[in-house]
């Protein structure tokens, strides 16, 4: 069996903890190697390399930093194909899918070769009689990022082309659920002529985090995860004097109006409540139709469609939905729906029945697509994030009622509205308290040259990923005020300078 090991100064390394965890094939239900989970010692030798090589790389111009990134993209268009099929590998989603989430990571690598312009600063002349100021952004030494499964590729790169552009070095502690990515992502880094140390990969779980979180060396961390354990980051994090930006969980709720085309609504709902299998925090978990009569339109629209979900392993073609990640999340989501059952919702389209008959793949954690009507605000299945393809259905009478449901969920991460009444969408984006809003757009990811981030429980931070909040989060500012004398000055000056 094939041991997953780190990446430390330009290098692939083994693990020497002795602990490691299985990694599996979720197509298959097969274990496809172990991945390493590296000890404190390990941790601190990564953060240890990256800030040997901070000086350097800090000190090179941001156009020279550019460059490399420039050939990073590159390389990353070009082997788009071998880096998805790592993913796909790991995480299970359709080779199509795999290739749109490298190539939304990849835009952040663009956004990155700009950093030139984006770290231009600001410069006021006379503020004072013969003084001028101006502010620049610096880089803050050795900053790590905390990634989570369902993205293992395009979340790690929301993170660090802004950070390293910006002059930091990176510490990257992936997923170890699907750990394979970022180790081509780091060769390749390496290929473009990024200097060793720079960007360093330690695989692991609890006990390498914990190593970041204390590690007084680590500037800043950036999490993507779970609601509980970002909250975890971002506490202990904080108190251990970081900068923290910590995004969790999601419950995206699209609100479908009466007027609303029915036919691009249900479509837009069947990607992106089916789409990865649900595993993306911008899914759209609860359809709210305003009106049972667009509820009742709605579900026999989105039935058969459910019904004829291709559901197989990424090396199919045909697939549009691979399996869930693990056994113990299968379970976790069978589990939800159940639950959901005996607290009164109705199962219209049960996944719980689904067999994978392809030879070979019997054994995957393949689950079918399932609607649930009828749900309401007490049920687990509307409170929790299921993270699987599970659409929730929650009826109300009004716009104002279906609002309301939003507002009083704790997640805020994206929502949606579908109507062709203007002044609805526009007052549903000015309203609603959600970070990423959709206008007859289900998934409304903000480009890279915009930021990621949702609201309330959905993010522990006060700056939200890529785009100018990633410049901002990877750097500090510096206001200089200079004077030159136009002669020589022999007098001190004791009381407060006024600069008039
Ligand atoms: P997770 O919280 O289980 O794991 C995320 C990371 O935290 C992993 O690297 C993991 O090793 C580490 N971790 C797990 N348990 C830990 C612990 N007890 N102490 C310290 N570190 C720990 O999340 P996941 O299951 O990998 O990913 C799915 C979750 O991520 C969902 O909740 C999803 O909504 C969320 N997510 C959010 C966004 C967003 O932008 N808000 C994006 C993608 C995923």
């Amino acid at each position: 069996m094939s041991e997953i090991g780190h990446y430390i100064s330009g290098a692939r390394t083994a693990g020497t903890s002795g602990n490691s965890q299985p990694v599996y094939n979720p197509a298959t239900g097969d274990v496809a190697a172990d991945v390493a989970l590296a000890s404190r010692g390990e941790v601190d030798a990564a953060v240890a390399a990256a800030k040997e090589a901070f000086p350097d790389w800090s000190g090179q111009t941001p156009l020279k930093r550019a460059r490399v990134l420039s050939q990073f993209k590159t390389i990353l268009w070009e082997r788009m194909a071998d880096l998805a099929e790592a993913i796909s590998a790991e995480h299970g989603k359709t080779h199509e899918d795999a290739v749109g989430e490298v190539t939304r990571g990849l835009e952040v690598v663009e956004f990155a070769v700009g950093i030139p312009t984006h770290l231009q600063g600001d410069f006021s002349a006379n503020v004072g009689s013969g003084v001028d100021s101006y502010s620049v952004r610096s880089p803050l030494g050795v900053v790590a990022g905390i990634t989570p499964f369902n993205f293992p590729a395009m979340v790690p790169m929301w993170m660090f082309p802004v950070a390293l552009a910006c002059g930091n070095t990176f510490v990257l502690k992936p997923s170890e659920r699907d750990p394979s990515a970022s180790l081509l992502i780091a060769e390749w880094l390496t290929e473009a002529g990024l200097p060793d140390g720079v960007f360093n990969v330690v695989q692991g779980g609890k006990e390498a985090v914990d190593a970041l979180l204390e590690n007084p060396d680590v500037r800043a961390i950036s999490f993507v995860g779970s609601t509980p354990i970002a909250k975890y980051i971002h506490r202990t994090g904080t108190a251990n004097g970081k900068r923290v930006q910590a995004l969790g969980g999601a419950k995206n709720h699209a609100v479908i109006m009466p007027d609303a085309d029915l036919d691009m609504a249900a479509n837009a709902l069947m990607g992106a409540a089916f789409g990865s299998a649900g595993e993306r925090c911008m899914a759209v978990s609860v359809a709210v139709p305003v009106t049972d009569a667009v509820a009742d339109a709605l579900i026999e629209k989105l039935v058969p469609k459910i019904e004829a979900l291709k559901i197989g392993p990424s090396t199919d073609s045909a697939s549009e939905m691979g399996p869930l990640v693990t056994k113990e999340h299968l379970e976790k989501v069978r589990g939800l729906i159940g639950r959901g059952e005996e607290e009164g919702a109705q199962i219209v389209v049960d996944g719980r029945d689904f067999r994978q008959d392809k030879q070979g793949f019997e054994n995957g954690y393949y689950i079918g697509g399932t609607l649930i009507d009828r749900v309401e605000p007490q049920m687990d299945v509307w409170k929790e994030e299921i993270f699987g393809p599970v659409l929730s259905m929650v009826r109300r009478a009004s716009y104002q009622e279906a609002v309301d449901l939003i507002h009083a969920h704790n997640y805020a991460n994206g929502t949606a509205i579908f109507t062709r009444d203007g002044d609805a969408g526009r007052r549903f984006a000015q309203d609603i308290e959600v970070g990423m809003v959709g206008v007859n757009v289900p998934i409304p990811v903000p480009m890279a040259f915009h930021s990621f981030g949702g609201w309330k429980d959905s993010i522990f931070s006060d700056h939200a990923m890529h785009g100018m909040e990633g410049v901002r989060f990877y750097t500090r500012i510096k206001t200089t005020t200079m004077r030159w004398p136009t002669g020589v000055r022999t007098d001190a000056e004791f009381s407060m300078p006024t600069l008039g």
